[in-house]
């Protein structure tokens, strides 16, 4: 086997740039000379600006490579930071979210008053059943308001908690609860997806079957779907809650250390057994409202979406976090993107005139597939930031995203970070960055990326693509893996010896700009050529039939590896014998005969991850024939059945 990343071929050059529109320009939150700050001066300075401290901290930071800890000495609390203090500040009237049930009609519009009230009430029903500072909490929701008042209500509390996605299995609910050792589980009855209830407190059910250590869960009541409730561990959230004292003083925040636990957020695990992410409590709400601030160029009358689900980091760090610690007015909807029809999303936005849409490229994509009309029949002039998470965008998503979203003049900022970052790391800001489709393009200030080689030795710009690192500690990274510090060191730090190795490809172009291409385990090799998954999907979904591609690669005797490719057609597109040959070309002209798939499946649908993500992994052991790994974060699992009949015929 040649080495690791002996240079990814780069061989795909996108050369469109769109530089910052002077009028964004003047008014934008970050402006000339925001990179030439020093990162300690630039964390100090913004833990003091965004963060109210209950006592200030006495050392910036510590680095005992490989923990770091921040803000030393420092006494806070998040729940404080994000509800108490607004109200306090004269904000009580200012909305802090805007919530849209999947019904019709069905929407509520919570103030920073509303907000602190119904906190202070969960937070004191929580104390009623023993949890305190240190109890540890799994969440099980789906997109409801009780959902981010739960993670207020356990922070105002100091209780460490972990939210596992509404639509897990009860294998993987249960497993997270046993790892973590959770005393208590939060839960709805159902969740409404599509029209119809997905029950969420039956799984929950099974789920603490699996897990002995949880000695109550409280339910909140949704959809009114029939659940079985056991005596003397099951409770009502309306029996817990309701009947609460709203006043702050009743229940006040517990002053916690910088460092103390915060919450654990397994990752989605696309490349396997998912990891217990450990986030710490100052570091992590510095860097999420920090970067919240400056890359979606938040104002205080903005109106912010991020359409992502609160289980997942996007969620946390960008829907409850980040938005609430910087008083923003938000967004939540509780549904599918489909219903009542395919023109939800567009409606959202304009009723609540929103001025920022934060999604992932898949999303982007399903909507190309449905087509544009959908959006066109909707006002969306008030959009004025675009972003983009989750994985590469490929620049056809881009310019979509761009041209019929944001009427061709709204900028798109294409944010890299993970799980393990806690916060944005590699984004433009949109005020200051030229714009290139498909490049995430500079680290954030204070982020010290790089792109290494085998060696350990940074590629400078323009040399060809490595491997994705981090050279200094910045404050929301992850702390170790909860109960494995000597995976934490094994996965991320013995790699190199100065930097963090976050498992992505990458490349800096001559401009400096970073392009990711994909996971260091999607790495192809055929017939000596170092090829990214990410270059071949992009000139696949380049061409004007396809939505979504995954490429991976199989065994193949004579080059070594081969390339299979699984194609989702836009609608209306058909999959034939000829369009299999016109799309295997279309990549050899876009890319080069090299790149060509060697095999070519049409699929309905993609094996997705929860969070959005192609299940690459997956698709690898369907083409090479193999038992299936790990499914239980798949969001579908008849999707790989199907595609396993497909590629046998
Ligand atoms: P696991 O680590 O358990 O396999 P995961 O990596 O999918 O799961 P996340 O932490 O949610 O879990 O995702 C982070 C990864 O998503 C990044 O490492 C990268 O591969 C991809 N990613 C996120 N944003 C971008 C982006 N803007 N451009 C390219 N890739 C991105
Ligand atoms: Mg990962």
């Amino acid at each position: 086997m040649a080495q690791n990343t002996q240079n990814i071929d780069a061989l795909m050059a996108e050369e469109r740039t769109y530089p910052p529109d002077p009028e964004f320009a003047a008014q934008a939150n970050a402006q000339a000379g925001f990179y030439d700050q020093d990162p300690d001066e630039f964390w100090e300075k913004e833990a003091r600006e965004r963060i109210t401290w209950f006592t200030d901290f006495n050392a910036l930071k510590q680095w005992d490579r490989p923990h770091a800890r921040w803000y030393l000495g420092g006494r806070l609390n998040a729940c404080y930071n994000c509800v108490d203090r607004h109200v306090e500040n004269g904000l009580g009237d200012k909305v802090a979210y805007y919530w849209e049930g999947e019904p019709a009609d069905e929407r509520l519009t919570i103030t920073y008053a509303d907000l602190q009230s119904r906190v202070v009430k969960a937070a004191n029903g929580f104390r009623s059943l023993g949890i305190g500072k240190g109890t540890k909490v799994a969440v099980y929701m789906g997109m409801i308001p009780e959902s981010p008042v739960t993670l207020l209500a356990l922070a105002r509390l100091g209780a460490p908690f972990t939210f596992v996605f509404g639509g897990f299995s009860a294998q993987a609910l249960g497993s997270r609860m046993v790892e973590m050792e959770c005393e208590y589980l939060v839960t709805q009855d159902a969740s409404n997806r599509r029209g119809k209830a997905s029950p969420l407190k039956p799984i929950a059910d099974e789920a603490m079957d699996m897990a002995p250590t949880v000695k109550h869960c409280v339910t909140v009541r949704r959809t009114g779907s029939d659940v079985t409730m056991k005596q003397g561990r099951d409770l009502w959230w309306h029996d817990v809650v309701d009947t609460q004292s709203d006043d702050p003083a009743s229940c006040p925040c517990e002053p916690m250390d910088a460092e103390d636990m915060f919450f654990l957020m397994f990752s989605s695990g696309t490349t396997g057994r998912p990891k217990g992410i450990v986030h710490s409590t100052a570091g992590y709400l510095v860097g999420v409202a920090t970067t919240h601030y400056y890359v979606f160029d938040i104002k205080p009358d903005t109106v912010y979406w991020c359409a992502a689900d609160i289980g997942w980091i996007t969620g946390h760090s960008y829907i409850v976090f980040g938005p609430l610690a910087n008083a923003t007015t938000s967004v939540i909807y509780e549904g599918t993107p489909d219903f009542p029809d395919k023109a939800r999303w567009w409606e959202i936005i304009e009723r609540y005139r929103v001025n920022v849409l934060y999604t992932a490229p898949t999303s982007i994509r399903t909507h190309m597939k449905w087509g544009a009309h959908h959006a066109e029949q909707h006002d969306l002039s008030s959009l004025k930031v675009l972003g983009s998470v989750g994985e590469p965008i490929n620049p056809e998503a881009w310019l979509w995203y761009r041209d019929h979203i944001g009427a061709g003049r709204t900028p798109v900022v294409d944010t890299w970070w993970q799980t393990e970052t806690g916060m944005i790391m590699v984004s433009p800001l949109p005020g200051l960055t030229t714009l290139k489709p498909g490049s995430a393009t500079r680290p954030f200030p204070g982020v010290e990326a790089a792109v290494y080689d085998e060696q350990g030795k940074e590629i400078a710009p323009g040399e060809g693509a490595g491997y994705m690192v981090v050279k200094a500690p910045w404050p929301s990274m992850f702390r170790t893996l909860y109960g494995d510090d000597e995976r934490f060191r094994e996965t991320y730090w013995d790699k190199f010896p100065d930097a963090y190795l976050a498992g992505d490809s990458a490349r800096v172009d001559a401009d400096g700009d970073f392009w990711l291409m994909g996971r260091i385990d999607d790495v192809m090799n055929v017939s000596g050529h170092r090829l990214s998954t990410t270059e071949i999907e992009s000139a696949l979904v380049d061409h004007p039939d396809v939505a979504q591609a995954a490429v991976v690669s199989r065994y193949d005797a004579t080059t070594g590896q081969a390339i299979v490719a699984y194609v989702t057609l836009k609608e209306g597109a058909e999959g034939s014998t000829e369009k299999l040959a016109e799309l295997r070309d279309h990549v050899g002209t876009q890319i080069g005969p090299i790149a060509k798939p060697a095999n070519l499946v049409f699929s309905d649908e993609l094996p997705m991850t929860r969070s959005g993500k192609i299940m690459r992994r997956l698709l690898k052991d369907v083409a090479e024939n193999r038992e299936l790994g790990d499914t239980t974060t798949l969001a579908d699992p008849s999707v790989v059945d199907e595609l396993k009949q497909r590629s046998e015929n």
